[in-house]
C-alpha cells in the first residue's frame, strides 16, 4: 500500500504519508503535531515531500504543517471553505487552544473533482462538508482518506462552528457509492474497509 501512517498529538490524529514508491514523491496528509517524528519517518524512507495536504483545517490536523512547509519548502493545499474557516475568529480561537499559530497562505485551493498528482499516482478530491465546511476526502489507489468525516464505526461531529448535520448526511451518501473494497483511512483511530462500514457503522 502506498502510504505510511503515524498517530500524532494529544487527540491521536492520523498523519499519512502518501507516496509513489518508484520516484519517492510524497504528499503529507494532515500533519497534526509532532513535526520531528513525521520528518524522521520521511527521512528514514527517503521520501520527497511535494505538498502538505489537509482533509480540513482543524488544528489537531494542522499543528505541524508550518514546520514541514518550511523544512521542505512545500506548499499547503486545502479547500477554500476551510482556508476561510481557519482564519475566521472562531477558527483562530480553536487553533490557539491547541497552541497552533496561523499557517502560511494556501498555495492551492482544492475543489471537488480535482486530481492531486504524486509522482505517477493520483488522488481525487471529493468535497465532503458537514464536519467542517471545507472538509474533503482523497480517493485513489483503492484508498479513501476520510479526515473527520468517517471513522471506523462512527462519523465526525457536526456541532462545531461551520459544521452542518444535513450536509454531513449528503457527504456520507456520496461515500456509500464508492467501491466497497475501498480502504478507509480516517483522521483518528484505526483503518477500515468501506464494505465493513456499510455493514456495521450505524451512522453510515
Ligand atoms: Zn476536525
Ligand atoms: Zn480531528
Amino acid at each position: 500500500m502506498p502510504y505510511l501512517s503515524l498517530d500524532v498529538g494529544e487527540l491521536d490524529a492520523n498523519c499519512y504519508l502518501f507516496y509513489d514508491d518508484a520516484g519517492r514523491d510524497c504528499l503529507v496528509i494532515d500533519p497534526g503535531a509532532e513535526a520531528e517524528r513525521i520528518m524522521e519517518l520521511i527521512e528514514e524512507r527517503a521520501l520527497l515531500p511535494r505538498a502538505v495536504v489537509l482533509t480540513h483545517g482543524h488544528p489537531d490536523h494542522t499543528g505541524a504543517a508550518a514546520t514541514l512547509m518550511a523544512r521542505y519548502r512545500i506548499p499547503l493545499w486545502l479547500h477554500a471553505a476551510d482556508e476561510e474557516a481557519m482564519r475566521s475568529e472562531a477558527g483562530r480561537g480553536l487553533a490557539a487552544m491547541f497552541g497552533v499559530g496561523p499557517l502560511p497562505a494556501a498555495g492551492r485551493l482544492l475543489r471537488d473533482g480535482d486530481i492531486l498528482a504524486c509522482g505517477a499516482l493520483e488522488l481525487k478530491v471529493i468535497h465532503s462538508p458537514g464536519h467542517s465546511p471545507g472538509s474533503v476526502l482523497f480517493h485513489g489507489q483503492g484508498l479513501l482518506f476520510t479526515g473527520d468525516t468517517l471513522f471506523r464505526g462512527d462519523v465526525g461531529r457536526s456541532d462545531l462552528p461551520g459544521g452542518d448535520g444535513e450536509e454531513l448526511r449528503r457527504s456520507l451518501a456520496r461515500i456509500r457509492k464508492l467501491p466497497p473494497h475501498t480502504v478507509v483511512l480516517p483522521g483518528h483511530g484505526p483503518a477500515s474497509v468501506l464494505e465493513l462500514e456499510l455493514k456495521d457503522n450505524p451512522c453510515l
